[in-house]
């Protein structure tokens, strides 16, 4: 086109595109769910706006928020509209042709290895998996600031932009016109797209249309010389014989034919879900429910989930979920991010996913959406986010949320101390076997890193913790367990931080300790550390580091008398070392057979603690 702009694409993006085209990935349902997606945030956007001001909508079908599926058959073009928000020019380079989330070679590396496609929403470069159906797709969009303008490309690494000056107006929003291949010729049949919207955008909260065909009857003015309107006359009266002789003489002036019209049909149920009674939505539902929020399209269920209705000062209706797996970037982004994955919704208007003021960053791997009836709805969202309601949101939600969690752990058969329970075989058990550790092993760290911030719910949390002991035989155990197998006498809980597990087995600190049976909890990750720096106590018993001053075992009888015998050789050994190196030189009574052992102070670092400290500062 004449007045067509060219632009590159960026490296990364060109990559992708490349693969996409050229992928023999079998699921490439996918596209359909990403532009639907895209659809309703691009709806999303332009509801909240209208919100402060109300011009901004338009007039006549402008104002209706919808999306709409149109296909034609013959051109093999299948369209995605919207009346969202739309893109300006700027919106259209910056939007469509560079990947603003980062991770996206991490995400391009496993896509080629394992070829799963499945969490393209997740890494915001959905709209690309165009290429997976179409080998050249136009976008035209209108903004409400901009002229309409068309994005056209045909992933050859480059794509161009034109103002539109040969379509129909779109008042505002946008047309993704996808130019199929012809092995995707199967795109453009209605029930195909009838059946994908069902699977993957039943919860979309927009109205989603298809322009779909239908039979009706018409009646037609009758021709005489018509074979077919005969015989097709004498079938419907043929029951009916007396009137037939009656009205043989004449002749009908009208027949009824099959004709083909076209409307739009509504194929998505907009209620939404968590407004519904919670004993009314099914499993499948709430699956169907996480996969659309959380962009995660898995086989997998999530872990768990929660669906409550708040009464009181503060009204709202929640739903949260854990989900299956931790995202790649969980812990990357969680020091430089607040954002949480939430969605806020104010009578049922969504107005952000990136309220910090929802949930502790410790939760912010939870997905879920919030919709409350007590928060003002014509405000902004600066003063939104000051809102004294959200404090009393945030309180509830983290209740619920770790409850959540804790009935992962209650429902589980292998987290029972009851051994018949943890043997017990029927399928209803069995689907919740295991969940636990696979929680635990995707999310413990959150657990921790909660203990650590949350002083509120830090007992909560600690029982949520899962740990390795000296006798947990490579299994996980529980606070509460390790308290129930505790020797009689025995006041604190004991536990070594290290590197690892087989290092700590060998610990001398331990010699003493194992020989009387006790339990020893092993802590091998970094972050334990700063852990048990904040957990000083778990129902009443304190913990003590086995590696530091201040273990007691037990009663010893003889340890005055052996004090009293060694005082010359302890005072020389503390001369000899030097008040440089040791505060003090004591017998021990952690030691079996190894002859002598350095111990840390009460408030010290652990020698491990020295090693981690030491390897941040390198
Ligand atoms: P994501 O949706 O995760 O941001 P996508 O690759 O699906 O990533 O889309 C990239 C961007 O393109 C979106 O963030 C949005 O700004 C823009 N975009 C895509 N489709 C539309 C649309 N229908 N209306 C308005 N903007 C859109
Ligand atoms: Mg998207």
């Amino acid at each position: 086109r004449n007045n067509a702009q060219k632009f590159e694409f960026q490296a990364e993006v060109s990559r992708l595109m490349d693969i996409l085209i050229n992928s023999l990935y079998s699921n490439k349902d996918i596209f359909l769910r990403e532009l639907i997606s895209n659809a309703s945030d691009a709806l999303d956007k332009i509801r909240f706006l209208s919100l402060t001001d109300k011009e901004i909508l338009g007039e006549g079908d402008t104002a209706k928020l919808e999306i709409q599926i149109k296909l034609d058959k013959e051109k093999k073009i299948l369209s995605i509209r919207d009346r969202g928000i739309g893109m300006t020019k700027e919106d259209l380079i910056k939007n469509l042709g560079t990947i603003a989330k980062s991770g996206t070679s991490a995400f391009l590396e496993k896509m080629q290895s394992s070829g799963d496609l499945n969490l393209i929403g997740q890494f915001g470069v959905g709209f690309y998996s165009v290429y997976l159906v179409a080998d050249y797709v136009e976008v035209i969009s209108k903004h409400n600031d901009d002229k309409q303008h068309v994005w056209e490309s045909k992933a050859d690494g480059a794509f161009a932009i034109s103002e539109d000056t040969w379509n129909e107006p779109l008042g505002r929003g946008t047309e993704i016109r996808l130019h199929l291949r012809d092995e995707a010729g199967e795109y453009l049949e209605e029930h195909k797209l009838k059946e994908l919207v069902k699977k993957y955008s039943e919860f979309i909260n927009f109205p989603i249309y298809l322009w779909a065909s239908k039979e009706v009857d018409v009646e037609v003015p009758a021709d005489e010389d018509d074979e077919s309107s005969e015989s097709s006359s004498e079938e419907e009266n043929k029951d009916d014989d007396a009137e037939k002789s009656e009205d043989d003489e004449e002749k009908p002036k009208t027949k009824t034919v099959k004709e083909t019209t076209y409307e739009w049909e509504l194929l998505n149920d907009v209620k939404a879900i968590w407004l519904r009674n919670p004993k009314e939505v099914s499993e499948e539902e709430y699956t169907k429910f996480y996969h659309t929020l959380a962009k995660d399209f898995g086989d997998e269920k999530p872990l768990a989930w929660s669906h409550f209705n708040a009464e009181g000062d503060v009204e709202f209706k929640a739903v949260l979920f854990v989900p299956p797996k931790a995202p790649h970037d969980l812990y990357e982004s969680y020091y430089n991010s607040n954002k949480s994955n939430l969605k806020l919704y104010v009578r049922r208007v969504f107005i952000s996913d990136e309220f910090d003021e929802l949930l502790p960053k410790y939760l912010s791997f939870l997905k879920g959406l919030v919709d409350s009836d007590t928060l003002p709805l014509n405000v902004s969202r600066e003063m939104l986010q000051q809102h004294s309601s959200l404090r009393t949101i945030k309180k509830k939600l983290i209740r619920k949320a770790l409850d959540m969690i804790r009935r992962i752990a209650d429902e589980d058969p292998d987290e029972s101390t009851d051994k018949d329970k943890k043997e017990e075989v029927s399928s209803d058990n069995d689907e919740k076997r295991g969940q636990y550790a696979k929680f635990w092993n995707e999310f413990g760290k959150s657990i921790k890193l909660g203990i650590i911030e949350d002083a509120t719910n830090r007992n909560r949390l600690a029982k949520l913790l899962r740990v390795e002991t000296s006798k947990s035989e490579g299994k996980l155990t529980s606070l509460d367990q390790y308290i129930s197998r505790m020797k009689s006498g025995q006041k604190d809980i004991f536990y070594i931080t290290g590197t690892n597990k087989e290092q700590l087995e060998k610990s001398p600190f331990l010699e003493r300790l194992r020989k009387k049976n006790y339990e020893v909890i092993y802590f091998t990750d970094p972050v334990d550390e700063y852990l048990m720096q904040y957990l000083m106590d778990y129902e009443d018993k304190k913990f003590q580091n086995v590696s530091k001053e201040g273990l007691k075992i037990g009663k010893d009888a003889k340890a005055k008398e052996l004090k009293e015998s060694f005082k010359d050789l302890t005072k020389w050994w503390k001369s000899a070392l030097s008040s440089e190196n040791v505060d003090d030189v004591k017998i021990s009574n952690r030691l079996d057979n190894t002859p002598c052992v350095v111990v840390t102070s009460k408030f010290g670092w652990s020698a491990n603690m020295e090693r981690i400290m030491q390897a941040q500062t390198l």
